[in-house]
């Protein structure tokens, strides 16, 4: 899974410095795989920096439609947070603060903080899930080994 979400956003004519960058990545992700680290983390802080690398990173700064600093949800279709008054225009449920902060704590982060990373959340399946659904609504790739991961991971 982390070497094809990589080789789905090195497409021909991609930055050399944001490939170089990629395969950096992609190296230290199979190398904390090799460590036994957790692979949820390892995939989320993973997807959330090649999002960003790639310039489709969420908006975990304020609501990505109004600006508001106070945010209240999570939208994969508006590509970050959103305000309250935003989600509730929506439709969209609210999030408990503890999810908002560790989506928001896995978007900031690299490869180099998993550690801080993995002391601070216990369970990062539902931030890989928006991720990868961010991935598919903005970057148009749908990640087909997710189903294998799942499936080793998940149960
Ligand atoms: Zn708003």
């Amino acid at each position: 899974m982390l070497a094809e979400s990589a080789d789905a956003l090195m497409y021909d004519g991609v930055d050399i410095e944001v490939g170089r960058k990629i395969y950096h990545m992609l190296d230290q992700g199979f190398a904390l795989l090799n460590q036994r680290k957790r692979a949820d983390i390892i995939m989320a802080v993973f997807l959330a920096d090649l999002l960003r690398n790639t310039g489709i990173g969420p908006n975990v700064d304020e609501c990505a439609i109004c600006g508001e600093k106070k945010i209240s949800a999570i939208s994969v279709r508006d590509g970050g947070f959103l305000c309250a008054d935003c989600a509730g225009k929506q439709g969209m449920l609210l999030n408990s603060v503890t999810r908002l902060k560790q989506f928001r704590l896995i978007c900031k982060a690299d490869m180099d903080k998993y550690d801080i990373v993995e002391s601070c959340v216990s369970d990062c399946r539902e931030d890989v899930g928006l991720l990868l659904a961010i991935l598919k609504e903005h970057g148009n790739i749908e990640i087909r080994s997710f189903g294998l991961y799942n499936r080793l991971f998940c149960h």
